[in-house]
């Protein structure tokens, strides 16, 4: 099965030589994309464009840079899209962003739609854009059926295919996919895998991102305390079983949240083989 692996931009030297070693070992895999994503409100301005330079010149993959709208003027983001039109990339990851608390104003373009409606509006269809996909429902969204209507009206708007924010339920996911096939979206959903190392930092992540811990594998992980070696052991199977049933299910690749580590992307991609 096709996978494709997010990073995030290093911003000191050990980070990057970090970054490479986890690239190298992933490399393997042949993933049909890499991704870098992208501090809301400017935060890795030069981060983001520098690893994406890195890993197209240096490792011969296929970068592509996230690109998050709130907090940019519409002048930013138009030069931020003509360097990486420049830099030889041909896919976008197009999101909103979350503003750090405190950050003010919204900026010019208000929603990930907006953003996609620029870049096809003033760059045809020089970029392959991906957006962004909630199946357990975006925290901020008034309700599901909203999420899902904005949802669609972002794919008709011109996004060539969807990331999913990461999951464990693989029924959250077919049900999202089903829902938005019946509302006329045809664009691939791609399911976005979070492999497991740390309990703690896992469930700090899901509250702040609505992503889900089901109770069973809650309750599993924070049994294991401090034997990390056997948690991410128990976690690697239970995150490849979820894989093979999205695969079983029809999902049309995978997309691995990596946080720039090789090992527990890699544990999970060897169960599959
Ligand atoms: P949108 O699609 O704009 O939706 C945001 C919210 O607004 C939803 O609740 C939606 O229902 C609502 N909404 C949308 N349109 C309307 C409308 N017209 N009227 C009223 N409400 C509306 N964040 C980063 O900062 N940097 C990254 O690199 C990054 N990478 C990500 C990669 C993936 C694959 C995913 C899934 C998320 C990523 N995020 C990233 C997080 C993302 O920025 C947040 O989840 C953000 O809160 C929403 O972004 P979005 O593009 O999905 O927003």
């Amino acid at each position: 099965m096709a996978v494709s692996f997010e990073f995030f931009p290093p911003k000191t030297d050990e980070q990057r030589l970090q970054l490479d070693r986890t690239v190298e070992k992933l490399k393997v895999f042949s993933p049909r994309f890499v991704s870098v994503t992208f501090g809301a409100g400017g935060s890795t301005l030069s981060y983001t464009p520098e690893t994406v330079a890195r890993l197209r010149d240096h490792h011969q993959l296929d970068a592509a840079p996230h690109l998050s709208c709130v907090g940019g003027t519409r002048d930013e983001i138009r030069s931020l899209l003509e360097r990486y039109q420049a830099m030889g990339c041909r896919r976008i990851v197009a999101l909103r962003g979350d503003l750090p608390s405190g950050m003010g104003a919204l900026g010019e373009l208000r929603y990930a739609e907006d953003l996609v409606r620029l870049i096809r509006e003033e760059f045809g269809n020089a970029f392959h854009v991906e957006v962004g996909a909630y199946p357990e429902v975006h925290p901020q969204a008034d309700d599901a059926v909203a999420d899902l209507r904005h949802f669609v009206s972002k794919m008709k708007a011109g996004a060539d295919s969807a990331i999913t924010q990461y999951f464990y339920n693989a029924d959250a996911y077919f049900r999202f996919v089903e829902e938005a096939r019946a509302a006329g979206v045809s664009q691939p959903i791609i399911p976005g895998i979070m492999p497991i190392s740390n309990y703690t930092q896992l469930r700090r992540f899901s509250e702040g991102c609505g992503a889900e811990i089901p109770r069973w594998l809650g309750k599993r992980l924070q049994a294991f305390g401090d034997d990390a070696e056997s948690l991410r052991a128990y976690a690697a199977d239970a995150v490849a079983a979820l894989c093979r049933r999205l695969q079983e299910g029809g999902a049309p690749e995978l997309h691995f949240y990596t946080l720039n580590l090789a090992k527990p992307t890699l544990a999970v991609l060897e169960r599959l083989r």
